[in-house]
């Protein structure tokens, strides 16, 4: 499936000179977004994955749906200040920005196997801070799922001792 036909790029959002990928027609579209999802979870269902994790909130709407499909757990990784009980927390740098990231201490447990699953990878921050945490919590990062990679920056490069699967390219 041509995924990119579902996919609008708005100019200068959310600030000038980002062209940011909205995923929310891809979402509108329940065929896209199934054979989407179908075909994330088919690249992690020989990984013997037994969570996934997704930062807030795009990485919630890729990855809660995996996780139903591979009939295992999800877990959250969100800013600073959300999570009810014990968190490790996490600074990260964003394409446009900065933050800290918080999972639940007791969340993964160790040597589970994770697949990682977010809408898009730009300069991998988000996603290097997300396996930051999974590895001090003693979990093994078996595979990185995207809907879109941005291949102009360098955020591959980051991931590339990593297992990564990308719906598609934007170069
Ligand atoms: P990174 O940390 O790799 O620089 O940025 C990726 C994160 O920022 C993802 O969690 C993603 O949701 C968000 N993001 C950055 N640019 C875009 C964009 O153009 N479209 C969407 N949908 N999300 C973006």
């Amino acid at each position: 499936m041509d995924f990119k036909k579902f996919i609008t790029i708005v100019e200068d959002f959310p600030k000038e000179g980002i062209r940011f990928k909205d995923i929310t027609t891809l979402m509108e579209n329940g065929e896209a977004y199934k054979k989407a999802i179908d075909d994330m979870a088919q690249f992690a269902k020989d990984k013997q994955i037994d969570v996934v994790v997704g930062p807030e909130a795009r990485g919630f709407v890729v990855g809660c749906p995996i996780s139903y499909a591979l009939e295992v757990g999800f877990v959250p990784v969100r800013k600073a200040g959300k999570l009810p009980r014990e968190v490790l927390s996490v600074d990260y740098g964003l394409e446009y920005g900065k933050d800290s990231l918080t999972i639940h201490k007791d969340a993964i447990k160790p040597g589970q196997r994770v697949l990682i699953a977010d809408d898009l990878l730009a300069t991998g921050g988000t996603i290097e801070a997300t396996i930051k945490m999974v590895e001090e919590l003693g979990g093994i990062v078996a595979g990185i799922v995207f809907m879109i990679q941005l291949d102009y920056l360098d955020g591959s490069e980051k991931l590339k001792n990593y297992e990564i699967f990308s719906l598609t390219h934007y170069a």
